[in-house]
C-alpha cells in the first residue's frame, strides 16, 4: 500500500510540481561543480565494471532499467565521478522508453546528482561498492573488489566514494544525514586519505577522462 500511495498517487505529481517550479534553473544547476565528460562507454556498455556493464547493457538493449539501477548504479557512478549534469541528463533522456523531461530531469539533477543542492532530497545518494555488493550479485564476477579503496584491485565506486566525501567534507559534516559518513572518513589517517585522492585521479583518468564520447 505504501508503495502504491507514495510512488503512484503522490510521487509523480510531486516531481512534476518540482519541475515546473524550478525550471529553467534546474537544467543548469551544478551545485557540486561536476565537470567531467560523459564517458563514451555509456553508449556501448564496454566497461570492466560488471554492475555498470549490466545496467547500461540492459538499458541499451531494452530501453529500460528499474529505479535502483538508474539511481544506485549508473546514477551513483555519475555522482561520484563528477560527470557533468547536463550530459548525464541528456543520456537518460535519450536511452529510456519512459523518458520525458519533467520526470527525467528532477530524478537526474535533483535526486541522483544533487546538482540542485538538495532542493527536494535530504542528502546525496552516495555509497561505495559495498552497497552494490550487498544489493546484487555483480561483484562476484567483477575484476574489482568492493572492499578495496586503492590500487589496481580497488572498486572504482569505493575509491570515488571516499574521494567524494573527502572533497565535500565541510558541507556534509554539518548535515545530519551525512555527518556519520564524514565521521568514518575522519577515522582514516592523513596518508590513507592522500592515497585515496591520488588513486581517485587514476580511476578518473582510466574510466572517464580517456573515454570521453566523441
Ligand atoms: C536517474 C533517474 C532517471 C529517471 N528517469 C525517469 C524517466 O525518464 N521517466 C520515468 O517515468 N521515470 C524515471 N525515473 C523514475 C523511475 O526510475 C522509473 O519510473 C522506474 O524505473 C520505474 O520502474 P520500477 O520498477 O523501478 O518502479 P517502482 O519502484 O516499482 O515504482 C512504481 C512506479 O512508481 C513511479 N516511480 C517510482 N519512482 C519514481 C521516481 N523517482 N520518479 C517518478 N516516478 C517514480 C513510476 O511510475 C513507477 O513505474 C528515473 C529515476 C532515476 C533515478
Ligand atoms: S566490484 Fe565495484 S565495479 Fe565491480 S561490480 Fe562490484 S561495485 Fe561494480
Amino acid at each position: 500500500m505504501e508503495g502504491f500511495i507514495r510512488q503512484i498517487l503522490g510521487w509523480r505529481e510531486f516531481i512534476r510540481g518540482v519541475y515546473w517550479r524550478d525550471m529553467p534553473g534546474m537544467a543548469q544547476a551544478n551545485h557540486l561543480h561536476a565537470h567531467e565528460p560523459l564517458p563514451g562507454w555509456w553508449w556501448t556498455a564496454d566497461t570492466p565494471m560488471a554492475c555498470l556493464r549490466d545496467a547500461i547493457g540492459q538499458t541499451l538493449r531494452h530501453g529500460y532499467a528499474h529505479h535502483i539501477q538508474r539511481l544506485m548504479v549508473t546514477g551513483l557512478f555519475a555522482l561520484l565521478a563528477r560527470l557533468r549534469p547536463d550530459q548525464v541528463a541528456a543520456w537518460y533522456l535519450a536511452v529510456y522508453v519512459d523518458a520525458v523531461e519533467w520526470v527525467e530531469l528532477p530524478n537526474v539533477a535533483g535526486m541522483t546528482l544533487y546538482a540542485n543542492g538538495g532542493r527536494f532530497t535530504s542528502k546525496p545518494y552516495a555509497a561505495s561498492g559495498a552497497y552494490i555488493q550487498r544489493m546484487s550479485n555483480h561483484c562476484q564476477g567483477c575484476r574489482y573488489k568492493p572492499a578495496v579503496k586503492t590500487g589496481p584491485q580497488a572498486c572504482p565506486f569505493t575509491t570515488l566514494y571516499w574521494a567524494f566525501l573527502d572533497r565535500h567534507e565541510a558541507e556534509f559534516a554539518s548535515h545530519p544525514r551525512t555527518a556519520l559518513m564524514v565521521k568514518n572518513l575522519q577515522r582514516l589517517s592523513g596518508p590513507d586519505r592522500q592515497a585515496i585522492r591520488d588513486w581517485a585521479e587514476v580511476v578518473l583518468d582510466e574510466h572517464v577522462r580517456r573515454c570521453a564520447a566523441a
